[in-house]
């Protein structure tokens, strides 16, 4: 293994004819780590994590993989590098074995299919065609292969996607083992969760350009308001004109509910449940959580991730 970073981002730049999708990106990712680029549709992720893999040259800046650059080392760098494909690129009638057989017969230093079977879980499913394969079993299927040949770096470009909670906790725990065997993960996804549950650090992109960047903790705790009240209500919730002058407060209507923002829950609940009494505010439920990734996100575009 070389020192220094597993990855290394400079000034990276991508335009297509219509729109300038990576608009001049920085990035260090240390070994060890698993990093995470989030941002919402059409952010620039995949661009981005095309760039790092050699997959599209930027029309600018200088990319470090593993210490290299992708002009003279394309085969070194690739040897020691794992991208998950799409799961459902695969051939119909190849089963998980032959699929991680002939995977690793690319390599020179390759896995047992047998262990990698085993560390996603897909022992009883090691000789049933792809095609019958469970979301979750394929994209497992696709970790996997991203780790044929042993790589020191792996990249996983939405890895849960479509997978319901079970089948997504599932690979996250295959993400946390892929950590444990020393090995640097660098993932993209639209779920700020996934994010918070598997990323040491994370970038947080729009526009395809850097909003920020740290620890999830980091983050959120770098918010002006680390804890949101929300009041529920039945139907659609009242205008909170009043209530927003009267308390002086910042109310956001969000569906069903009012979603108020505070440094001190404490000292706002009182004069909260005062104020709705008085004003005869009909909520259902009201609850105090803190601040999430998604309340980051918010802060800083003024728009939800899933808008
Ligand atoms: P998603 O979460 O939807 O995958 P993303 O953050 O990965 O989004 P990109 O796929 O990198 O975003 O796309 C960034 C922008 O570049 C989008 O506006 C997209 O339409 C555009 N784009 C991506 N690839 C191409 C291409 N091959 N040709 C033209 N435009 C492209």
């Amino acid at each position: 293994m070389t020192a220094g970073p597993a990855l290394g981002v400079r000034g990276i730049r991508k335009a297509y004819p219509k729109v300038v999708a990576v608009a001049g990106l920085d990035l260090e990712v240390q070994r060890g780590e698993v990093f995470g680029l989030l941002g919402p549709n059409g952010a620039g992720k995949t661009t981005t994590l095309e760039m790092i893999e050699g997959l599209t040259e930027p029309d600018a800046g200088t990319i470090q993989v593993l210490g290299m650059d992708w002009k003279g080392h394309g085969r070194a760098i690739r040897s020691r590098i794992g991208v998950q494909l799409q799961s459902t690129s695969l051939f119909n009638k190849i089963t998980p074995r032959e699929a991680l057989t002939l995977y690793g017969s690319y390599y020179p230093r390759r896995r047992s299919p047998v262990e990698l079977l085993e560390l996603v879980q897909l022992t009883e499913k090691a000789d049933a065609y792809h095609m019958t394969l469970s979301g979750g079993q394929m994209q497992r299927l696709a970790l996997a292969l991203a780790l044929v040949n042993d790589p020191e770096l792996v990249f996983l470009d939405e890895p849960t996607t479509g997978l319901d909670p079970q089948a997504r906790r599932g690979l996250w725990e295959v993400v946390r083992h892929i950590k444990r065997e020393g090995r640097t993960v660098i993932l993209t996804t639209h779920y700020m969760d996934e994010a918070e549950a598997l990323c040491d650090r994370l970038a947080i992109m729009d526009h395809g350009a850097l909003l920020t960047e740290g620890t999830p903790m980091g983050l959120i705790q770098g918010l002006a308001i680390p804890s949101v009240v929300e009041l529920t209500f039945h139907g659609a919730p009242p205008d909170p004109g009043g209530f927003r002058a009267q308390l002086g407060v910042e109310v956001a209507v969000r569906g069903d509910f009012w979603e108020i923002p505070t440094r001190d829950p404490k000292a706002l609940l009182p004069r909260l449940l005062e104020a709705a009494e008085s004003a005869a505010v009909p909520y259902e439920q009201i609850h105090v959580r803190r601040a999430t990734l998604e309340d980051v996100f918010l802060h800083l575009t003024g728009r939800s991730l899933r808008d």
